[in-house]
């Protein structure tokens, strides 16, 4: 087993890798930029080194760098985390080639999946359903195009192979906008990507997103370990994330881990993925594409199979089996996550910046909070916006929602706009209690929070905690001082009571 592992990440992601190395005995070593040398992923790890710089790209992203100071600190292994190097297959590549295990995927695997046409025609060949659609590995000429768009029928997506994040989509509903759609889907795709191909798919109506967990290991082991329901999106960004899927009676969910698994199967699949697919509302399941990385959602996963995908990711890269068999696995209970941002859901969901002046995440049974921030923490326009990742567990779907609803209410954060309210308006909505759900579900049901009920426990909770905090005052609390300009209870901006 490794010794030492460099974690090349930042925020709740390295937090959570450093605790599971620690737990193994390994030492964890971690990297921060100039923005983030107080951190709680440094305050946690065994060994930390400074990145020059602030920005992602002069920090985070430097893979060279990174490399290096593996070697030096005598690190065996990186682990990437998700987002900044965690599917770049050069980056997986230059650290085998520096005699360091990238703690993910191998970059031949990253590479295939990475290309979605390519990744289409694999595993349509492997047998995986995939959405009817037409690509070409050449120019398209207008006639062809046009053809095959009947042949497929509108509505049509035009997409981007080198795609993600939902850059070089274009929703295409009939004949007269398909050119222009391919163009500008095209050009898009060549500005983000330096990759013009584009390909046709049929739209799917209100579709859920279902994704499955994979693993595979370096003894041709690989299995699944059941779904995760993520339709609750706001522009392609999942917010809420849940297992089981209200969706999947036993005969679908595996018939759908069984694609996943012939997924996994076709690429040679090593160490933790995700197979993305979407049903549609008869219940037919498409292959949409292969994550090769942990995911951010991955603990409802953890919550209900009690594993710990992070210590099977590192003792897979270490060369040992997979800790599970596929008949090993099992689904208890429900887990749900929701995704707690620094943003301003009241002015367009902008970044809202500043430093925590109270964090206080809630805590009890079959609560779970994985975060990088506490109080005292500047929140920067730097790096992704999300606070927390606040995941309970229950026996059930009704419980678990219960749970999470007493979760949100008692989470204070104080000092920058969050998503709570919104959140607490999502899981309050008839449909979503319903399990009604789809990937349009917050467009059709436009989320106001202008009515919003403020709980006064929380509020209590708010003003207490910010009492002495020198700039804000509980108005008539007896501290003689008759603050009302700062007063919580007044304030419009800039903290949250819930
Ligand atoms: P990206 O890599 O840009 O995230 P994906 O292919 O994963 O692109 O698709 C992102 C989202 O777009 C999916 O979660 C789904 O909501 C929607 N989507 C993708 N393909 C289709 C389709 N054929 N029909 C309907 N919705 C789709």
């Amino acid at each position: 087993m490794f010794r030492k592992v460099l974690i090349a990440n930042r925020g709740e992601i390295a937090v959570r890798i450093a605790q599971t190395l620690q737990e193994m005995g390994i030492r964890a070593a971690v990297v921060y930029s100039d923005a983030d040398r107080t951190a709680l992923h440094v305050a946690r790890a065994d060994e930390a080194y400074r990145l020059v710089g602030v920005t992602a790209a002069e920090t985070y992203l430097r893979g060279d760098r990174l490399i290096e100071i593996a070697r030096s600190c005598g690190a065996e292994a990186i682990h990437p985390g998700y987002g900044f190097l965690s599917e770049n297959a050069e980056f997986a590549q230059a650290c085998g080639d520096a005699g360091l295990v990238f703690i993910g995927p191998t970059p031949a695997a990253i590479r295939a999946m990475g290309d979605k046409i390519s990744a289409k025609r694999l595993m349509q060949k492997a047998g995986v359903p995939v959405v009817p659609g037409w690509s070409t590995d050449g120019d398209a000429d207008a006639s062809t195009l046009r053809r095959e768009a009947q042949r497929i029928g509108y509505p049509i997506l035009v997409k981007a192979a080198a795609g993600g994040g939902g850059k070089g989509m274009r929703l295409v509903r009939g004949e007269s906008e398909l050119a222009a759609a391919f163009e500008a889907a095209s050009r898009e795709s060549k500005a983000a990507f330096s990759d013009h191909r584009v390909f046709l798919e049929k739209y799917i109506d209100r579709p859920r997103h279902v994704e499955f967990q994979i693993f595979g290991d370096h003894h041709g082991r690989a299995v699944h370990l059941f779904e995760r329901e993520c339709s609750i999106q706001r522009r392609y960004q999942k917010i809420i994330e849940e297992t089981p899927c209200v969706a999947l009676f036993p005969e679908r969910r595996a018939a759908m881990g069984e694609a996943a698994v012939a997924a996994a199967r076709a690429i040679g699949y090593t160490n933790a993925g995700t197979v993305e697919f979407i049903l549609d509302e008869s219940g037919a399941f498409y292959f949409l594409e292969v994550n090769t990385r942990l995911q951010v959602e991955h603990p409802v996963t953890e919550l209900t199979t009690h594993r710990d995908l992070v210590a099977a990711q590192v003792r897979v890269a270490a060369g040992e089996p997979l800790p599970f068999t596929q008949d090993a696995l099992s689904q208890d209970g429900h887990a749900m996550e929701c995704r707690i941002y620094a943003e301003d859901p009241e002015n367009q969901f902008l970044p809202s910046i500043g430093t925590l002046r109270r964090f206080l995440p809630p805590a009890g049974p079959g609560i779970r909070v994985d975060t990088g921030v506490t109080t005292g923490t500047q929140v920067s326009v730097h790096y992704d916006a999300m606070l927390a990742k606040l995941i309970v567990w229950a026996g059930s779907r009704h419980e678990c929602l219960a749970r999470m609803r007493w979760a949100l209410r008692h989470f204070v954060v104080l000092g920058v706009r969050t998503n709570i309210e919104y959140l607490q308006h999502i899981l309050a909505h008839p449909e979503f209690v319903a399990g009604r759900i789809h990937t349009h579900f917050l467009d059709e049901h436009p989320i106001s929070i202008a009515s919003a009920d403020v709980s006064r426990e929380a509020l209590a909770v708010a003003a207490w905690a910010s009492r002495g905090d020198g700039g804000l005052h509980l108005a008539g609390s007896g501290d003689g001082e008759s603050d009302e300009a700062v007063s919580p209870w007044r304030s419009t901006r800039g903290w949250r009571a819930y």
